[in-house]
């Protein structure tokens, strides 16, 4: 019988680009097995060797940054500058681990009438990440970097269709000089997560992805008593007020729906504007919406390549179909689309009345809905009736509306006046239906250590 393979496809053409066969289950265990035993002696190194390796890493990132974005554009269609500036940030995520692990992971000193007590933070063991195809690299980093400088060893499950990337993102960190074991590929099904997520070596396990994958291994990691952390969906509020600087509002705004073809979890997705500055705000938006260049990502002058997936594509169209039966308006003239691939053109609904999905569902492509709002209560109380609470921003320059924004919108982060982006040095994570937990930051190194108690007499 031959072997199954899983064929990843360029989404701007259609075509197949490589095939890869999937390990079996003999191959995942003996990569459990290299991870428990790199555990054993890599949580002993000292912050100095894990920072020198990290370092190197984050050189070899630098160095082959054009290899690696050429092939997350052609395994999920991303423009070719964005995926570069990816593997830019990867290599920053590194290097800001490397510089700040080990304060980070201090000993946390209380004094208390023992003569001494503190709080240790040791590693774990072996933690498996499963992750999106969305952004290949830095969602893997953004885990693997904090996870390897606490002492800790990665297991990648990457999406199906981004393995060339998956393979790649473990040759970073065996040529920077990582021991076997300290970081793997699992090429394997979503199927197959479940019985790594059981087996009793590996301690803990983190997923960037939708709302069912995240149920599903939050759901096994609860019953194995098994630290978690969920990365899920988003659909953002971007609010915009009377007061806010209307060129800057309208270039975040864009920036902000568009970037990686509009798959982003922390793109706003849903823009609620003040009646004031709608009309102003939705003729500069619409224009510099129906301004954006379709076509093939690996050329410069691209804004916009195709969504990852066939599946994808037909999901979004049938969101924006149901949207517009159920009542929004379609107010952007769409581009011409080239012909073969999974091409979406970006597009403006405004209006989408509760129940569609437009205003219920996360819409993951370069789809922005729109909705005039009366007061800064009124854009809250929108914000607020999504199930997702990932990020929010608000465009404003009025103290009082930004505190109310800051106390009252239900979200893991607020911008004001900015883009919300994911930075190194800031916590990163959700609430509501966006998961728990948070990565990135003292935080994200925190997520997978035992907090030991220790208290010395
Ligand atoms: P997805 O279908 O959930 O896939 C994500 C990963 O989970 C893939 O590796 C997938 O493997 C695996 N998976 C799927 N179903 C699973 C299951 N039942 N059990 C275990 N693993 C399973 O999500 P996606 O469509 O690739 O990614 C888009 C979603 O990710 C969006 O909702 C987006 O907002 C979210 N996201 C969130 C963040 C964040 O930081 N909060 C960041 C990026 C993306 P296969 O590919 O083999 O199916």
């Amino acid at each position: 019988m031959s072997k199954p393979v899983v064929t990843s496809v360029n989404p701007a053409s259609g075509e197949a680009l490589q095939t890869f066969t999937p390990h079996g289950s003999a191959e995942v265990d003996a990569a459990i097995e290299r991870a428990d035993e790199a555990f054993r002696t890599w949580r002993l190194t000292s912050f100095t060797e894990r920072s020198r390796l990290m370092h190197k890493a984050a050189d070899i990132l630098d160095a082959r940054k054009e290899a690696f974005a050429r092939t997350m554009t052609m395994e999920m269609g991303k423009p070719l500058s964005e995926a570069v500036a990816e593997v830019e940030k990867c290599a920053l995520v590194c290097r800001h681990y490397a510089d700040h692990a080990e304060d980070y992971l201090r000993d946390e000193v209380i004094e208390t009438e023992a003569s001494q007590s503190f709080v240790r933070n040791l590693p774990m063991g072996p933690v498996l990440a499963v992750m999106p195809w969305n952004f290949p690299f830095w969602q893997v980093f953004r885990f693997a970097a904090p996870t390897l400088m606490a002492g800790n060893v990665g297991l990648l499950k990457h999406a199906s269709n981004v393995w060339g990337s998956a393979l790649n993102i473990a040759k970073v960190f065996r040529e920077a000089g990582f021991p076997e074991g300290c970081f793997q590929t699992l090429l394997i099904g979503s199927k197959a997560v479940e019985g790594v997520i059981r087996d009793a070596r590996v301690k803990a396990v983190t997923l960037t992805g939708s709302g069912p994958a995240g149920r599903s291994v939050a759901m096994i990691a609860g019953e194995e008593l098994k630290p978690s952390l969920l990365e899920l969906g988003g659909s953002d509020a971007f609010i915009v007020m009377p007061s806010a600087d209307l060129g800057k509002a309208v270039e975040t705004a864009v920036k902000s729906r568009t970037r990686n073809n509009g798959q982003s979890c922390i793109a706003a997705k849903r823009f609620l504007v003040h009646t004031d500055v709608y009309d102003a705000f939705t003729q500069a938006f619409v224009a510099r919406i129906e301004a954006l260049r379709v076509g093939d990502p690996l050329l410069e002058e691209t804004d916009i390549g195709p969504l990852a997936t066939e599946a994808i594509r037909d999901e979004l169209a049938g969101q924006v179909e149901a949207t517009l039966k159920g009542g929004a308006k379609r107010i952007s003239k769409l581009a011409k689309l080239p012909g073969k691939g999974w091409w979406f053109a970006p597009q403006v609904l405004a209006e989408a009345p509760d129940g569609t999905p437009g205003a219920e569902q996360e819409m993951f492509g370069p789809v922005a809905n729109l909705w005039r709002v009366s007061s800064l209560d009124d854009a809250i109380a929108r914000a607020n009736r999504s199930d997702f609470g990932l990020g929010s921003a608000i465009f404003t320059q009025d103290a009082a509306e930004i505190a109310q924004a800051v106390r009252d919108i239900e979200a893991g982060s607020t911008f004001v006046n900015a883009l919300v982006a994911s930075d190194p040095r800031l916590p990163f994570g959700g609430v509501k239906q966006s998961g728990y937990g948070r990565e990135l930051a003292a935080d994200g190194i925190k997520a997978f250590v035992n907090r030991k108690t220790v208290s010395i007499s």
